[in-house]
């Protein structure tokens, strides 16, 4: 039956949290909802694409290919992408043939530390393999749990984020993937004063689902739950199953980890004692990271068990303003994906230059918080242009350095000449319309700039591209500039407003001089 003595052993609810759970009960709105559980996450879990099919686990991908489905989101971590690949696929094909029977015992489980600093992909590389791989993914901050009465519960709630995750599907969420991040406040000795005590007990918590154990698929407090899994057995004879299982579920943990290269550094200084020739290079704080062993983790404050279970150990890199330029400018799923979505809903088009990306990666290292800077810089420099420019004229508009330095000036020098890009914009492809020219005829074509204010000004006003207005006025020019270069070996032409206005008449003038001309080389 429903262990309703648990209910009653670890707290009873009083009598308005009975009153709000059973009359939650009875308007449908249960626990089970979707509803985090409390304390719990750091931010609201995203549901990873779940398939809806609960049969059989498939599991066939390579290293190779994980890694590079992440490339196409994750800009550097080359590292923790290619670390990451392989132990998610040693880890999913012990899965495949654990459940085909076929489990070997030698098999230790790959749990995974990622160490780094915030915002520089950690998250997104774990939320994307999950992705991939067709596993639930929750995630939750280890800090969370230090903070509560009852640790243990807390611990075992991420086990339940599984299930809610998998839609209920308790097989599916006993392969998933439990991401801790923060960890490193649950150990650091020196660091946390009184929380010392409680960080060693989640350390434990963590420890047996780490290991093996049965949690209860619904906590113990939960009455409505309890009420509503007794009702849907007696009801429809559907029984939920009682526990689950952690032996498959994949842990990751990470966290910046800071002081750790200190230890790291002492250690190896002291190894290096007694060998005069041995010079330590004072090397940098990523370097040292890496050469972490499992004792420099437990100097750090963690319970040897605890490292011992976590043998995947992988260092994420600082993002500097390259890298940053590259995620916004490559990465698929930028941020600024979302900008040109957000202003197409208002029929605005919204162009990036290359410098103006630079400035937002320059100014989003500043910020110290990795790619979240991104967002940070994008949000104030969006601020009022997003709040103006739907109400406006403007269709089109460039994001320039200047832009990204002062974004409330060139919003009211745009607002004051609404069709000043979109002008800017058509001469660039003025330019380029001649740059082809000579690439697709050999001859050089180039506008003086009121021819070029000509070809723009019509085709704003007649509402058409300025390409294809070039391409159509100027449609068979080459013939004619041919026939100029065999008379007179001019290959260079300055087109000037007359010759936009009526390039035919220009053009036949200019075919009848070169008749007359010289030619430059006389045999
Ligand atoms: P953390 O390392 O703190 O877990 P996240 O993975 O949550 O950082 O990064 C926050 C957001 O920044 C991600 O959702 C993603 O959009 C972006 N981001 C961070 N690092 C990278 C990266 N290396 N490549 C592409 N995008 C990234």
């Amino acid at each position: 039956m429903i262990n309703m003595e648990n209910a009653i052993f670890s707290g009873p609810p009083s009598p308005e949290d009975f009153q709000r759970q059973f009359s939650d009960l009875l308007s449908g709105h249960m626990a089970s909802s979707g509803r985090t559980a409390p304390g719990v996450a750091g931010e609201p879990i995203q549901p990873s694409e779940v398939k809806p099919d609960s049969g059989a686990f498939q599991f066939s991908h390579k290293p190779r290919n994980v890694k590079d489905y992440l490339d196409r989101f994750v800009i550097k971590q080359e590292d923790a992408k290619k670390v990451l690949s392989v132990a998610l696929c040693d880890h999913y094909h012990h899965v495949r043939l654990a459940m085909e029977g076929r489990e070997s015992p030698n098999y230790a489980k790959q749990n995974i530390i990622l160490v780094g600093p915030t915002g520089v992909g950690k998250t997104y590389l774990i939320r994307k393999a999950a992705d991939l791989i067709g596993v639930p993914f929750a995630r939750a901050d280890a800090t969370k749990f230090s903070e509560t009465g009852y640790v243990g519960a807390d611990v075992e709630d991420m086990v339940r984020d599984l299930v809610k995750l998998a839609d209920g599907d308790v097989k599916r969420a006993q392969y998933g993937i439990i991401y801790i991040d923060e960890i490193d406040k649950i150990g650091a000795v020196g660091n946390m004063g009184s929380r010392d005590v409680s960080g060693r007990g989640v350390q434990t918590n963590l420890l047996k689902l780490m290991e093996e154990t049965e949690v209860p698929a619904r906590p113990p407090n939960d009455l409505a739950g309890q009420l509503q899994a007794m009702m849907d057995f007696t009801q429809r004879g559907k029984k939920s199953p009682a526990t689950i299982n952690t032996k498959h579920i994949l842990f990751i943990v990470s966290g910046a980890f800071g002081g750790l290269e200190a230890i790291v550094r002492k250690r190896k200084r002291e190894a290096s004692l007694g060998f005069a020739s041995r010079e330590i290079h004072p090397s940098g704080r990523e370097q040292l990271l890496e050469d972490a062993r499992t004792r420099d983790f437990i100097e750090f404050g963690f319970e040897p068990e605890f490292i011992g279970r976590l043998p995947v150990r992988v260092v994420c890199q600082s993002l500097e303003v390259d890298d940053l330029f590259l995620i916004l400018k490559n990465a698929e799923g930028s941020i600024i994906r979302q900008y040109e979505e957000d202003f197409s809903a208002y029929g605005i088009e919204v162009l990036f230059s290359d410098e103006g990306l630079r400035r937002i990666a320059e100014k989003a290292v500043e910020e110290q918080t990795g790619a979240r800077g991104l967002m940070t810089v994008c949000e104030r420099v969006f601020r009022d242009i997003k709040f103006e420019l739907p109400s406006s004229s403007v269709r089109r508009f460039v994001v320039t350095r200047p832009v990204v330095d002062n974004p409330r000036k060139e919003l009211e020098s745009l607002l004051a000449d609404p069709r000043r890009e979109e002008r800017l914009i058509a001469r660039g492809l003025v330019e380029e319309f001649a740059h082809r020219f000579r690439e697709l005829h050999g001859m050089k074509i180039s506008f003086c700039d009121a021819a070029t204010d000509l070809l723009v000004g019509e085709a704003l006003e007649k509402g058409k591209s300025v390409r294809d207005l070039c391409s159509e006025r100027f449609k068979d020019f080459h013939f004619g500039l041919k026939l100029i270069a065999q008379n007179s070996g001019q290959t260079e032409f300055l087109l000037d407003v007359a010759a936009v206005e009526n390039p035919d008449k220009v053009l036949s003038g200019w075919v009848v001089a070169s008749y007359r001309a010289e030619p430059e080389k006389t045999p």
